[in-house]
């Protein structure tokens, strides 16, 4: 079963149950130059203060998912997805280049 998640107070905001019955975890996608933010414990204790290390230590990640929670994760994927589809039915771009006039 999907994982059910919410808009909170703002796009980049969102609420998700947690596995923990009762707790809700808020996810912050914009904070920390939007690599994002979770109110879990994983985050919290774990995944930002080794983010924070790195950062520290000039560590770029390749992979930045390495610091993320599983909320994250999963959110930033799914919200990732619904931007391909909107991309995908946008006719302002086209991906073909534009006739040479010259
Ligand atoms: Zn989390």
């Amino acid at each position: 079963m999907k994982k059910k998640f919410e808009v909170y107070d703002h796009p980049t905001r969102y609420t998700m149950q947690s596995s923990k019955k009762g707790q809700v975890h808020l996810i912050d996608l914009a904070a920390n130059n939007f690599h994002g933010e979770c109110s879990c414990e994983n985050f919290q204790c774990v995944q930002m203060p080794r983010m924070q290390k790195a950062i520290d230590e000039g560590y770029e990640p390749m992979f930045p998912d390495e610091f993320r929670c599983k909320h994250l994760i999963l959110i930033r994927e799914q919200v990732t997805t619904i931007f391909i589809a909107a991309l995908n039915a946008t006719t302002e771009i086209s991906p073909k280049p534009t006739p040479n006039n010259e």
